[in-house]
């Protein structure tokens, strides 16, 4: 029989084994694996790769912060993140005063789902507001929010107290609490005292948000988690303290993990350092830290000690991260920086290529486990009957990053000038192509909101 497209001569990379195949899909899923398939179509990927599509569980699209809001929104944002081979994202809400869980889950899909290229998911964030609003966290979980965004800091941040109720309602429907780990009356202490001292400029930034006050965070909620019986994951990592207590939890066989971002991986904190706006626009928290902390982040990549990459993608414009530079305070300016784009390339160029990590723990760290943690069933693998999300990807195309060559919706990149080795040449969301040959051809509004949701037994018992 003809299917419906045949992936041929590709050599294809999972997150355990590599092997010469033809992928045939059907519909929106993959039907079959083997040799000689035929299709109605058929795409020659002799000399690629072909992976799963990747999966970036930490993105933040036309997301309104203060008086900014983030520039891409869930068009420009999911077109970006697909002409970097990534078929599914997943975003947040914050539900506003007087509306329920299910009415702001209603009121952020309005907004994403006439726009988005690809599928996505919605974390739900629980702050300090929801707290008197848990017994509503049954209704988000079962509407498809699989998982909770829980803040240690900013005017989000949750006491310890409330980490402990939050994650108790969370583990009574078996969802997955991921957290922003910081100290942040330490922090603000440090901005103060900076501030006080005139040291205004982004260069104290990162000095005011210390790595080791990150590990602390990471510790204290990884013990509450553990209190609570819940399983946690860590959101931007960026330094070997909080590697350090992820990977303690997990050797106690606790089911916690962690990621880190490009950002962290690809940049130091020297980028502070340059005048005026450029050292504001890589601001974003926790901070990019020194080589040691990058070259630490890598190791544990290739070590299996942190399990996946996201972005953390929230862009900003200079002109709105010049305000902080004109305010003369560093704390000001809007933090975040792109990446949604660039992520699945970065790892592998830098990543592979570089001889950190296999190929397999590319796709691991990219694709298969984020899909896994974050409750998306039939994503992040190549198997017969998942759905067809995949990528052809050039392993010895060279490209030269900038903003003219990203699609991201904001005028700097945190990249300029970078060279990678490996690009997205196609991509395949549920069986239709939407990148070919580096271009989108793909439309807003055919992605899908996927309910996330885990297995009963997901959880293991814990001490
Ligand atoms: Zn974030």
């Amino acid at each position: 029989m003809n299917y419906d497209l045949v992936i041929k001569n590709g050599r294809i990379i999972t997150a355990h084994t590599s092997y010469n195949a033809d992928i045939a899909i059907q519909g929106e899923k993959i039907a079959a694996i083997g040799q000689n398939l035929a299709g109605e179509r058929e795409i020659d990927a002799s000399g690629k790769l072909v992976t799963p599509g990747a999966v970036d569980i930490h993105v933040h699209l036309q997301m309104p912060i203060g008086k900014f809001t983030s520039s891409d929104d869930f068009f420009t944002g999911t077109r970006a993140a697909a002409l970097g081979g990534t078929t599914a994202v997943v975003d947040f809400i914050e539900r506003q005063p007087g509306e329920t869980m299910l009415e702001a889950l209603a009121a952020r899909r309005a907004l994403a789902d006439p726009k988005v290229a690809i599928d996505y998911g919605l974390h739900m964030t629980i702050g300090p507001n929801d707290i008197t609003h848990l017994d509503e966290i049954p209704a988000a979980y079962a509407a498809g929010c699989g998982s909770f965004k829980l803040y240690m800091a900013y005017g989000l941040r949750l006491t310890d107290d409330q980490l402990l109720h939050a994650f108790r309602a969370i583990r009574a429907v078996n969802g997955l609490p991921v957290v922003h780990a910081e100290n942040w009356d330490v922090i603000c202490a440090l901005v103060d005292e900076n501030l006080a001292n005139g040291n205004t400029t982004p260069h104290y930034h990162p000095l005011s948000r210390p790595a080791l006050m990150e590990g602390e965070a990471a510790g204290r909620v990884i013990d509450i988690a553990t209190l609570a019986g819940t399983r946690l994951h860590i959101f931007h990592v960026t330094c070997a303290e909080t590697v350090g207590r992820i990977a303690a939890a997990r050797a106690r066989g606790l089911p916690v993990t962690g990621e880190t971002c490009p950002q962290y991986l690809l940049n130091t904190q020297e980028v502070y350092d340059r005048s005026g706006v450029a050292g504001a626009l890589p601001v974003c928290a926790p901070p990019i830290r020194g080589q040691e902390q990058q070259d630490a982040l890598w190791r544990a990549l290739g070590s299996g000690d942190l399990q996946l990459v996201t972005t953390d993608h929230c862009p900003f414009t200079r002109a709105e991260k010049e305000t902080g530079i004109a305010a003369n305070d560093f704390s000001q300016i809007p933090g975040g920086v792109p990446g949604i784009e660039v992520r699945y390339a970065a790892v592998y160029s830098q990543g592979v290529r570089h001889g950190v990590m296999t190929e397999n723990q590319w796709v691991d760290a990219c694709c298969t486990t984020p899909a896994k943690l974050a409750g998306f069933a039939n994503k992040g693998d190549i198997l017969a009957g998942y759905d067809a999300d995949l990528v052809i990807f050039d392993p010895d195309k060279k490209v030269t990053l900038s903003t003219e060559f990203l699609h991201e919706n904001v005028d700097w990149t945190l990249y300029e000038g970078v060279q990678l080795q490996g690009w997205t040449e196609t991509t395949i969301s549920r069986g239709r192509v939407i990148v070919e040959n580096g271009k989108f051809v793909g439309r807003g509004g055919d992605g899908r909101f996927i309910k996330r949701r885990f297995s009963d037994s997901a959880i293991p018992i814990l001490a």
